[in-house]
């Protein structure tokens, strides 16, 4: 069976300090062997024991893991439980009360505290608000709101009453909006009047507006509108309602509704990088687990900690690491508004210096634009900041290129922050595989080692095992607790999506494809697997050559793609991003030879791209992710006529769609 080849190796190697591996969660290797080991000897006591720890259960469970109708997996059956209680009053018993849940910083700059005692008051008022609309246990309810201290309580006070709530991100339009309402069948949709970014107020109720007029939201009862900005906006008599005006007359106690441990907490859209989104269905008490865990394994979470996730509710990554594993461990998190560069390219590392925070969390993409705009002004440059308050950094969405994560390392991290390099999906709920700060070993550009409990693997094509050293699919070979229960809606999509009949029907496919180091067995996610590149019989995943063209000082980001070759069955097409403006005409000639010749001698002949194109930008999705299956289509010429839902910026397709 074919392999993907890897064609590039990274050495260095950055092993966790002493203090480190004494103060951490998971201090050194041996600790984390132990807590594989306990996993694989006692699969279901090792999970019952976390539960047990983590989770407060208002009755208890009778199972802990039901495979009878696999892969439509169980956790914890039996068992009911609260989420939004497991997050505050949890806490507020344990003496948190006045501790800070919310540093929330505006667009503009405004500051606003949030403690865990404010916090459930304003969840509570928020569900009997819904209450009082008739909003019940099972109902769905719409979010569309921008990133605000409300945004977070309207997710908490559905959690509160049972209903299941599906966020979907303030960017996207009225139609991906009509069309998340109409799958869920949603009864209520929350929104505001305004978002603002980077200084421009945008629309959010008129969207809503414009997606209910266009058919098929009849189960829409009520909208409830933040008033965000102000502004004037249409409001329907007997359907639209203020959120204060809901909220200010109820009661800031809400008695938090029990449920099943595998009543849906919410719905959550794909991102749609590699297709038309699909609409994941989580649970309760096993995400919250994971949600919980991973705040403790992964970012070490200490009760000083100041955390900050840049990421916004609409994602997964804000669900996990914003609503609910930070409030699940009762840590203070800084929640921004906004953009990374407005003000100015500076705003996180100002931010990171105003609220002294110990734990940074972003994506790729956005740092590989401030790399861009640093090199071009000094002011905006990370030395010009106190970062000093940082012990850990995380990153997740994409593969990170090994320079970016140098720079990362560097410049914000100051050579003393270890770096988590977390490699999950919406479907996973959680950190599947990722360093451990205080064990694992770092290794630019790799995601390193599964949790304890996750038993991923790389396989072939039929679901053979591949030895290290030798690139393929990544899998999970046994389910856990924060996994994905089902495409809302369509099991059977579930599936055949997640576990094909050509792995055996048993294994969980990702859709990345994966190589384990020969000695650490470190995994390095080499692509998406429909994005592999076959070049005279090579196949190659797209992130080495990214990488080499990322390397290169000239460059700040990099896509390849294959296209139809008569002699080599495929050829690699490359579009480049450079950090100073776009070249043209002979200059692009030129440089577009001189990158050529760089990934030939940077990893061999065999990469090296056929044709680049420049940009000064990629397509990406609007959870900043690039969408090569569209990069695909213009390197063949053709028009294109796939799901461009999710697309952030269709325009950047007329720039690409033509060769130098
Ligand atoms: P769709 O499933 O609709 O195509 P998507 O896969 O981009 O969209 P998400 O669930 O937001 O939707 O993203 C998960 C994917 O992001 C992973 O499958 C992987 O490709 C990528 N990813 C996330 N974190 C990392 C990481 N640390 N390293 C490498 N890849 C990552
Ligand atoms: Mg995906």
């Amino acid at each position: 069976m074919s392999s993907i080849e890897s064609v590039s190796h990274e050495t260095r190697v950055f092993q966790p300090s002493a203090d480190w591996q004494r103060s951490a969660a998971i201090g050194g290797m041996d600790a984390y062997n132990a807590l594989c080991k306990e996993a694989e000897t006692d699969f279901e006591g090792f999970w019952a024991r976390l539960a047990k720890e983590n989770l407060q259960f208002g009755k208890a469970y009778d199972k802990v893991l039901d495979e009878s109708n696999a892969p439509f997996y169980k956790w914890f059956t039996g068992g009911e439980l609260n989420v939004s209680a497991n997050c505050l009053e949890k806490n507020i018993e344990a003496g948190l009360g006045d501790k800070v849940a919310l540093i929330f910083e505006a667009d503009g700059g405004e500051v606003t505290k949030v403690t865990y005692q404010q916090l459930l008051g304003k969840v509570s008022r928020i569900a009997n608000g819904l209450k009082s609309l008739g909003v019940k246990k099972g109902d769905r309810v719409v979010i569309y709101m921008p990133m605000s201290v409300e945004g977070i309580a309207a997710m908490q006070a559905c959690a509160r009453i049972g209903a299941i709530h599906s966020v979907v991100f303030g960017g996207f339009s009225a139609k991906a909006l009509q069309d998340r309402i109409m799958d869920t069948g949603a009864v209520a949709v929350f929104t505001a009047d305004q978002q603002v970014r980077g200084g421009k107020q945008l629309p959010l109720k008129a969207i809503v507006d414009e997606a209910l007029a266009m058919g098929g939201c009849d189960a829409v009862k009520n909208v409830i509108v933040y008033k965000r900005t102000g502004a004037d906006v249409n409001m329907q008599a007997g359907r639209d309602v203020y959120m204060h005006d809901l909220t200010e007359k109820q009661s800031d106690v809400c008695a938090p509704v029990m449920v099943d441990s595998e009543h849906p907490l919410f719905i959550l859209y794909t991102s749609g990088s590699t297709g038309k989104p699909k609409g994941v269905q989580h649970s309760s008490a096993g995400y919250l687990l994971w949600a919980a865990l991973t705040m403790k394994w992964t970012f070490d979470i200490k009760p000083n900690d100041v955390f900050w996730c840049t990421a916004d509710i609409g994602w997964i990554t804000g669900h996990t690491y914003i609503t609910y594993g930070p409030l699940a461990v009762g840590a203070t998190q800084i929640v921004f508004e906004g953009v990374p560069t407005y003000p100015n390219a500076g705003r996180f590392w100002e931010m990171i210096q105003r609220h002294s925070a110990t734990i940074f969390y972003t994506a790729p993409t956005a740092i590989r634009s401030l790399i861009k705009a640093c090199e071009a002004d000094e002011k905006v440059h990370p030395k010009s900041y106190d970062l000093s308050s940082l012990r850990l950094m995380g990153s997740v969405g994409e593969p990170i290129n090994p320079e970016a994560w140098m720079w990362y390392y560097k410049n914000v991290g100051g050579e003393k922050c270890p770096i988590v390099d977390t490699f999950w999906q919406t479907e996973t709920g959680g950190h599947m595989i990722t360093p451990l700060p205080g064990a694992t070993p770092l290794v630019p550009g790799s995601c390193t080692l599964p949790l304890p409990g996750i038993m991923a693997a790389v396989v072939d094509e039929v679901g053979g095992d591949l030895p290290n050293g030798q690139g393929g699919i990544l899998v999970v070979k046994r389910p856990w607790p924060s996994m994905i229960r089902t495409i809302w809606g369509d099991p059977e999509r579930f599936k055949k999506s997640y576990f094909p009949e050509e792995l055996g029907g048993k294994l969980y496919l990702a859709g990345d494809g994966a190589v384990r180091d020969k000695v650490s067995g470190n995994f390095t996610i080499m692509g998406r697997i429909d994005d592999v590149l076959n070049v005279s019989g090579h196949r190659m995943g797209t992130m080495e050559i990214e990488s080499s063209l990322v390397a290169n000082e000239l460059v700040a980001e990099a896509a390849v793609v294959g296209r139809p070759d008569d002699v080599t069955g495929e050829a690699i097409v490359a579009f480049v991003v450079l950090k100073g403006d776009r070249p043209t005409g002979e200059a692009g000639q030129k440089l577009a030879l001189d990158l050529r010749n760089w990934v030939g001698k940077d990893i061999g002949p065999i990469a090296k791209p056929k044709e680049i194109r420049f940009g000064d930008n990629l397509p990406k999705t609007r959870s900043g992710k690039i969408m090569r299956r569209l990069l695909r289509s213009l390197a063949k010429g053709e028009t294109i006529t796939q799901d461009t839902s999710t697309l952030e910026n269709p325009a950047i397709l007329d720039q690409l769609g033509k060769p130098l």
